[in-house]
């Protein structure tokens, strides 16, 4: 652990609703939604503000934006961490660099398909190696074992709640009872 008593804040989460602190800071939105961020991931005008993953966009003055998966989050996670360490030691560090190694993308039960360092491959095999890399790279021993676990537990059982919306959602029309019954609220 190190003492990370600086001003540094984190925006580390994909905030759907954005009234985060990076509005408050005044900084750009791509039109995705994410922060565009400098080359080391601060926000503009803030380098003790850091955004990371789904929510920032460290490329939007040249090349194409880096896609919203998880590698991109976790190395952006890692590289801030060490900017950090080293700021703290008085060095710099360079800008972000994204190593790209492949992707990894389920599609159904026993099917998804891989692009590691350009050998494509789909099917079964695509589809165990997703999950071995998912499990591998979940932190603990604990939280590896608790989701194997639980896909193990959808997969015999075919659960798929969690995957798939099934009904629509609670109508935001209010029933002829609900009416019924304010009205006659009303009129009393
Ligand atoms: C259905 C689905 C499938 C995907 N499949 C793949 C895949 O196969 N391979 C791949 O590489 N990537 C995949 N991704 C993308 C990957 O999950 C994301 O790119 C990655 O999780 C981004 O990490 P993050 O830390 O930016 O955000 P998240 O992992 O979303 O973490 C954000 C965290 O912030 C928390 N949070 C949200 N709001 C608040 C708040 N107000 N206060 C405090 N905490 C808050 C959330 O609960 C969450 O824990 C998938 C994404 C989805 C949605």
């Amino acid at each position: 652990m190190y003492p990370l008593q600086t001003a540094a804040e984190f925006l580390a989460t994909a905030l759907k609703e954005f009234s985060s602190p990076a509005l408050s800071t005044g900084a750009t939105l791509d039109g995705e939604g994410r922060v565009i961020v400098e080359s080391d991931l601060s926000v503009p005008g803030h380098p003790n503000i850091f955004v990371i993953g789904d929510l920032a966009n460290p490329n939007a003055n040249g090349k194409n934006s880096l896609p919203g998966v998880a590698p991109v989050a976790m190395q952006e996670g890692r590289y801030v961490a060490q900017l950090i360490e080293q700021r703290l030691r008085g060095r710099t560090v360079p800008p972000f660099h994204y190593k790209d190694r492949g992707s990894l993308a389920t599609i159904g039960r026993n099917a998804a398909v891989a692009d590691i360092y350009g050998i494509h491959v789909s099917g079964f095999f695509a589809w165990f190696l997703w999950a071995a890399v998912h499990v591998f790279q979940l932190m603990e021993f604990e939280n590896r074992f608790l989701v194997v676990m639980q896909w193990a537990w959808n997969y015999l059982t075919w659960n798929r709640t969690d995957l798939l919306i099934t009904h629509a959602p609670p109508s935001r029309t209010p029933s002829k009872e609900t009416l019924h019954a304010k009205t006659e609220k009303t009129i009393a």
